[in-house]
């Protein structure tokens, strides 16, 4: 079966970047509020992905158009400065190492320019790789991997099927940052629903502590029709969580979690308020601006549920 392209989903900051598929889908397709649940991995012909990478050199260099590549490269190339590639799917780093190697060697060779690939990575195939194998990457410029933590609470992980324990989560999320490779991370506003909300947020925050990771989002819980968690919501056993509430879980892991230096955000489209700043230096500040959306309760002040995105 032939390859197909995936739509394009990425982490809002590679918004920059080009988006050079590797693989189709998720491997760990078992997550229980994700899109990528159920999808059918696919792996891209080595050669395939060599052929866009010359197509993309001869585009930027001579502004040659290829009538066998798909017009997606060219779109994407257009408005792209050269520097960052990102690449697709649900998770890269699943692609075969010996493999994923020779694509980041290629594409050091036919576009110098590029100084940044990024990728998501579930945490099972970080820990599938080998510290050595993850510094060749990091010397390759694969320098920032994407993870989802979605909580630290391990009956929330069990009960979403995210296949993996918080410690587990810890290992991966260590292992890429002793790389020497940037580790952002995202967690799930609302992810336990009412009943286990303040355990998930407790939790979450102290496996985000042990992660230390440099970049950490959070996203609020979006449920997403076919998902097994949208079809127990739609049976009354899944009860989500208000949108305020979603802002006292974001307090309570900004509260409890220690870290380093990290960039912490909800910017993401999926949340009703947009909280952002480097931790731990800005903690008071960040609390400040919740305490006063929450002690206002005024809906006005949120992200209208109409503008919310995925
Ligand atoms: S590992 Fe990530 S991309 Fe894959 S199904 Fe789970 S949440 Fe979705």
């Amino acid at each position: 079966m032939s390859f197909s392209r995936p739509d394009i989903i990425r982490p809002p900051s590679e918004w920059r970047s080009y988006f050079l598929p590797l693989t189709s889908g998720c491997s760990n397709n078992t997550c229980a509020f994700c899109g990528f649940h159920g999808s059918r991995l696919q792996m891209r012909d080595i050669e395939d992905a060599k052929s866009e990478i010359d197509a993309l050199s001869l585009f930027l260099r001579n502004g040659i158009r290829l009538p066998n590549i798909d017009g997606v490269v060219y779109a994407v190339a257009q408005r792209w400065d050269g520097k960052r590639v990102f690449l697709q799917d649900g998770d890269a780093l699943v692609y075969p190492f010996a493999k994923l190697r020779d694509v980041l060697q290629y594409l050091k060779e036919k576009l110098p320019s590029v100084d940044r690939i990024a990728t998501y990575a579930t945490p099972q195939d970080i820990l599938r790789r080998s510290p050595e194998e993850l510094k060749q990457l990091s010397i390759l410029k694969l320098s920032i991997f994407y993870m989802g933590v979605e909580s630290g609470d391990d009956s929330v992980l069990q009960a979403v099927g995210k296949g993996v324990t918080s410690q587990e989560l810890v290992q991966a999320g260590r292992k890429v940052k002793d790389a020497g490779i940037a580790l952002s991370v995202t967690v799930i506003l609302g992810l336990a629903g009412v009943e286990g909300s303040e355990k998930h947020a407790l939790e979450t925050a102290n496996v985000l502590s042990q992660i230390d990771p440099d970049y950490a989002g959070a996203l609020t819980l979006t449920l997403v029709p076919g998902t097994p968690l949208y079809e127990q919501w739609q049976q009354g056993e899944f009860h989500p969580i208000s949108p305020f509430r979603s802002l006292e879980e974001l307090k309570i892991i900004i509260e409890n979690s220690s870290f380093t230096n990290c960039f912490f955000s909800s910017m993401h489209a999926s949340n009703y308020l947009s909280v952002r700043g480097t931790l731990p230096q800005d903690k008071k500040k960040m609390l400040k601006h919740l305490d006063t959306v929450l002690s206002s309760k005024d809906p006005a002040l949120l992200r209208p549920e109409i503008m919310r995105g995925l």
